[in-house]
Formats: C-alpha cells, structure tokens, sequence
C-alpha cells in the first residue's frame, strides 16, 4: 500500500487539501457500508508527507486499534466475483493458461471497468472511492524520457521491468475483452476505453494502494477468473484505509477478523509499536508496509524517507566492473574470467551492499576479496575460498572504498545531468531526491566505516 502526492509543503500543521473535499462522499458511501470510524480518523494534508491521517480526538498507544473497515467496503477477489457484467466480459473459453495475469493486474483492469461505469452512467458503486484516487502517480515509471536517461540502472532495471508486466497482462486483457463494445456507449474496449495509458495509472493505483489479505477467508466459491490468474488473490484496494501513510517508526499488522454477532468480517489495522509514547489528536498516524528499503518505496510506492531507518545500499557486479573499467591501478591488473563467472554460478553477486551500522555485507566482502584479493581461479579453489573462513574477507577495504567513490561519482553525475533539464515532472523530481539521500547515505557510510587510517 502507499502514498503519492508526498510533495513537500511548507504547511507546518495540517491544512486543507482541495481534493480531500471529494472525502466526505466517500465518509457516507462507507458509513452505509457500515464504518463506523470508531477513531475518529480524518485526512489532512500534513507538511511533511501531503495528504494523510489523524484522529481529531484520539491519542494512540501501542496495540491500539487504527481502523476497522468492514470487508465489505473493501475491493477484493469477492467484489470482482460477485460483480456480473464484469464477469460477462470475460469467457473462460478465451483463457490460455499460457497467458496467465497477476490479480493485481485483473483488479487494475476492474478500476478501469469502475471508472467508465463512473464516467458513462454515473453508477460506479465505488465513485467516492475512484475520486479520491490521485490523479497521477510518482514512481519513475512516469518519469519522462529524459529523466530515465539521468537515472541509475537499478531504478531503470525495475522501471523496465514493470513496463514489460505492464504490457503483457494488457495485451491478455486485449485479446480477451479486445473484440467486445460496451453496452452502454458501443465504444471497445482496449481502444477507445480501457487505453493502455489508463491501465498503466491503474496498475499503480493497485501496486502502490492495496494491502494484503488472506483472500481464502473472504472468498470460497467458485471462481470465475480460476484460469486466468497466475499466484495468489490475496490482496484488496481498502477505501479510506489507503490514506494511511508510511512510516520506518512504526509496526502495525493487519487481520480480517470475523464477527460473531453479524458473521460479517471487519479489516483491522492495529498500531503495534511506535516511536514515541503516545499519539495526540491531530498528531499523523501512520502504518508500516514493512522493512522496505528506499529503492523499494521510490519504484514501488513513489517516495522515499530521509534516514530511512531499513535502507541499504545496494551494488551490483556491473559496478565492479565499471568501476575496474574507470580506476587506473585496478584496470592496470588482470582478472580471470573464471572468477566472475565462478560469482555468477553461485549467486554471490546478489546481496552485495553497505548498511549504515552494519557495515559491508558478507557477499559484498566475499567478491571483492575473490576478485582483488586472491590469485586463483580453477573452481575449486574459488570454493574453497568463498566458503572457507570469513575472516579472511576483511582485507578488501581500499576496494570498497574505490567502489563508494565510483559510485558517489557516479550518483553526483546523474543528479547533475537531472538539474540541467529544463524542468522535472513529479516523478523526476522525487527521484532527484531520491539521489541525493543515497548521496548522503554513501557519505555517511564512508565516514563510519572508511576512514584513512584503514586503508
Ligand atoms: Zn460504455
């Protein structure tokens, strides 16, 4: 689940927010759902983060309850299976279990289906929901041509990567709905509604808005998607409940739990822990959508948080190999093929990074001690050495200095190419600051743990 719109404001307390406005509709749709907002939650658009929560007459503690939203409320595997003219677009004879799509991918598809029932009919159950869904989102899937170029390959790796998801369960739903013309309008899908442009908002809508629930406990019958959806169902867009943002200081867990009095299921949000004591009214709650280093949040969610308390940085075999390329004593040396392909066969390239407090991990170490430290390169004793005694790694701190300042070089690089276009959007203006606070973690990091005199 996530936020946008985390903009920074110079608000210093919460202040009104025009699209919040829209919320009241979306206060009463869920009250005559049966919400009965025992916490007296409110949204705000707070300084720090925009549009947010609080109590206005409530202090919080931990292990109490946040929000209780009865299932009903929610948009899950239940909704979609109940809901029959969406169901009438899809013939389970059309499935092809060869091109299966994620459910978040089919709940993407049915917030389009809502939005042009919204916009066609004004009948859409979920109106007050849709209108309180942002307009646009700030991952750097939105970012514009030249800003990607300006961006590191671990962001462009996963931005490529959900592109590609992104185009393959459209093209499914093409194929499956693609002949079809709404009753209402006689426009067809995928083309005039449904466009590929309105699906990639909605994907993220769902990828950074939904929470996870065991979709078993809402849903038992038989499903009419069975064949189309590859994995599990179990997640759920939550109105309202969606608002809640962020936060590294707090635990929180989530449970549908059933009642015995109405048989009915309530969703609950319980905060577990939290920095301070208590909570005043007023005062922004926020849940955690867990341990989730800032790469996670920035290419998932759309923001990042300074001092992220589970950030780490993360390097791959291409920076070693970059950073061989470009420093004069390293590229002066020869290496052994064996080596690097010896690193990929057993995996070692994967969980190479530096944590704050924890310093250089034990992958990181291990590479470049195999591939800077050590003289051999038959297989064996390439084995013999990775997984021999780890004390022996400790001797590769001049390397990964290097590598820091290759990669601060090279972060320095990108956010001053980012600074000399015209202007950003907001996806590019949030991943410029994105580098910059992975500039000030690899600062930071260097400080602790490459002072001069260990070299
Ligand atoms: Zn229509």
């Amino acid at each position: 689940m996530g936020r946008t719109q985390r903009q920074r404001r110079r608000h210093s307390r919460p202040a009104a927010d025009t699209q919040l406005d829209t919320l009241h509709v979306l206060y009463k749709q869920l009250h005559s759902l049966g919400w009965r907002n025992e916490t007296q939650l409110s949204a705000f658009s707070f300084s720090q983060t925009g549009r947010g929560l609080c109590s206005k007459t409530q202090c919080f503690r931990a292990g109490d309850e946040l929000i209780r939203l009865p299932a009903g409320c929610l948009i899950s595997i239940a909704t979609l299976e109940s809901d029959e003219e969406f169901k009438a677009l899809f013939d389970p004879d059309l499935f092809d279990k060869d091109s299966r799509i994620s459910f978040q991918a089919l709940i993407a598809c049915y917030l389009l289906h809502l939005q042009h029932l919204h916009e066609a009919r004004q009948e859409s159950p979920f109106a007050a929901y849709l209108d309180s869904l942002p307009r646009s989102y700030t991952t750097p899937y939105f970012c514009a041509v030249s800003e990607l170029q300006c961006l590191p390959e671990a962001i462009l790796e996963r931005t490529v990567s959900q592109n590609r998801q992104i185009r393959d369960c459209y093209q499914v739903l093409k194929s499956l709905v693609g002949a079809q013309h709404c009753q209402c309008c006689g426009q067809r899908y995928c083309e005039e509604i449904w466009t590929l442009a309105e699906y990639r908002r909605a994907y993220f809508a769902v990828n950074s808005r939904s929470v996870y629930l065991s979709s078993r406990q809402l849903y038992t019958g038989r499903s009419h998607f069975q064949e189309l959806l590859s994995g599990t169902n179990n997640l759920a867009l939550a109105p309202f409940l969606d608002l809640f943002n962020h936060s590294d200081t707090v635990q929180t867990t989530a449970e549908l739990q059933l009642l015995a009095s109405s048989k009915c299921q309530d969703y609950v949000l319980t905060l577990d822990s939290l920095a301070a004591a208590q909570l005043k009214p007023y005062e922004q709650l926020f849940i955690s959508y867990g341990a989730l280093p800032n790469l996670k949040l920035l290419t998932e969610y759309g923001f990042y948080l300074k001092r992220n308390a589970h950030d780490y940085f993360e390097f791959s075999l291409l920076d070693i190999e970059q950073l061989i390329a470009h420093n004069k004593e390293l590229s002066a040396q020869s290496y052994h093929r064996n080596i690097f392909k010896f690193i990929r066969e057993h995996n070692l390239m994967d969980q190479m990074f530096v944590h704050i407090s924890e310093g250089c991990s034990h992958n990181l170490r291990v590479v470049l001690h195999l591939i800077f430290k050590q003289c051999a390169h038959f297989p064996n004793l390439l084995n013999q050495i990775a997984f021999g005694d780890a004390s022996q790694f400790d001797d590769v701190q001049p390397e990964l200095s290097y590598l820091l300042t290759h990669k601060i070089n090279e972060y320095q690089r990108f956010v001053a190419a980012l600074e000399k276009l015209p202007q950003l959007t907001e996806s590019g203006t949030v991943a410029h600051g994105y580098l910059l606070e992975c500039l000030r973690y690899l600062h930071d990091f260097e400080s602790t743990h490459c002072a001069s005199n260990n070299n």
